[in-house]
């Protein structure tokens, strides 16, 4: 059998494939295994931030491995400590738990959000209002926290004590927030898996003052717009946001599974021993990874991935083939007026550059260090696919 017949055979079929084999790469190009070179788009989904096989990543992942490859979280490893140094240096946040996805990041902020409550103002307060049309994961309780109902169908029952809410509507959110007492409210600032949707300034803000007077705690989800993808460390940053607890993973260490929970000085003492805890979270070779790129994540890059973000947004408004685009920074929406988001991704394939989508747009997550000539080159291609 070869790769596509044994894949079928043996994986249990939830995803769709492309039909392209990927067999290697570098930065942003990468090969399929006839050879063919594509200028990938994707960054597997925001999480190679630098690209595939980046010099100074794959350094800091082999140097680890070769020192120790994993210790038990009962034991202090330096990576582990130096990245949360790092993260509290770059947000203000206070303390840091690892995990190992996106899922657990925010499996993490609800457990702290719950607890803080549970002691600050009762049992009874433990609801978390979410948005619809959010993404936070597929575990029970992040797919409760998902306010999309068809991921929901046949999953039932859910974890209890999760409502959503129409983004944009403050009126609707007040109302849920006070019938169910709300604990916390969680979102994501641009919702990635829901269609690259940027939520409005004058909404967040309103939501900000809102949650802080009634103390429910803001837990903001920056599991794909965090770690400079937008063109700051995190997506907040950009509304002046205060969240309590900011989730995140991805990108964070470059293409290594890890996920973090940022606990702001307010809660930073909620999570005590024996509260929480994770085998492979923090693990010594993820943490190498992802100090690696959180070095790297200085202002003169968020002005690169905000200018190479510009240009996306000059090159297709307004274009023909486009109806809209949305997005922030290096986390760009297309949605195409003539063809669907998967027509105008097959035709890019067929073309030598790798796109996803997002609902019924075709999205761009390129590395944040893609050189402007191939981001040029790869808006080319897609101008054309539109049309
Ligand atoms: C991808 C994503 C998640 C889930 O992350 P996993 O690592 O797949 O568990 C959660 N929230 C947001 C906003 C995401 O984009």
């Amino acid at each position: 059998m070869n790769i596509k017949e044994k894949d079928k055979a043996y994986i249990a079929p939830t995803y769709n494939r492309f039909p392209v084999e990927i067999v290697s790469g570098k930065g942003s190009l990468v090969q399929d295994e006839t050879g063919k070179e594509y200028i990938d788009l994707t960054s597997g989904i925001a999480v190679t931030s630098f690209g595939v096989a980046d010099d100074e990543w794959q350094q800091a992942v082999i140097s680890q491995i070769g020192k120790v490859q994993h210790m038990s979280n009962l034991y202090y490893t330096i990576p582990c400590a130096e990245l949360a140094e790092l993260l509290v240096q770059k947000t203000g946040m206070k303390k840091v738990f690892f995990s190992n996805s996106g899922a657990e990041a925010n499996e993490c902020a609800i457990k702290a959000a719950r607890k803080y409550q549970a002691e600050h103002k009762g049992s009874g307060c433990y609801t978390i209002v979410t948005l619809k049309n959010s993404f936070h994961g597929r575990t029970l309780t992040t797919l409760a926290a998902t306010g999309q109902e068809h991921y929901h169908e046949l999953f039932q029952p859910l974890t209890p004590g999760f409502v959503s809410v129409e983004a944009g509507d403050m009126e609707e959110l007040k109302k849920v927030c006070e019938e169910n007492d709300a604990a916390a409210v969680m979102i994501e600032v641009i919702q990635g898996e829901g269609g690259v949707v940027v939520m409005d300034p004058g909404y967040l803000k309103a939501l900000q003052a809102y949650v802080k007077e009634k103390e429910i705690l803001l837990i903001v989800d920056e599991v794909q717009t965090g770690n400079g993808r937008t063109g700051a460390m995190y997506a907040y940053m950009h509304y002046g946001l205060e969240p309590d607890i900011v989730s995140t993973a991805k990108g964070l260490a470059g293409g290594l599974p890890l996920g973090a929970t940022l606990l702001s000085e307010k809660v930073q003492d909620v999570l005590g021993y024996g509260d929480h805890g994770s085998t492979f979270g923090g693990n010594p070779v993820s943490c190498a990874a992802a100090v690696s790129i959180v070095k790297r994540l200085t202002p003169e890059l968020f002005q690169e991935v905000r200018d190479k973000g510009a240009f996306l947004m000059d090159t297709f408004k307004g274009a023909e083939g486009v109806e809209d685009v949305s997005g922030m920074g290096l986390m760009i929406g297309i949605r195409p007026s003539k063809k669907t988001a998967s027509e105008v991704i097959s035709a890019c394939m067929k073309n030598g550059v790798l796109c996803l989508s997002a609902k019924d747009r075709v999205r761009l997550l390129p590395a944040l260090n893609i050189p402007m000539e191939l981001l040029e080159k790869a808006a080319a291609v897609i101008k054309e696919a539109l049309v």
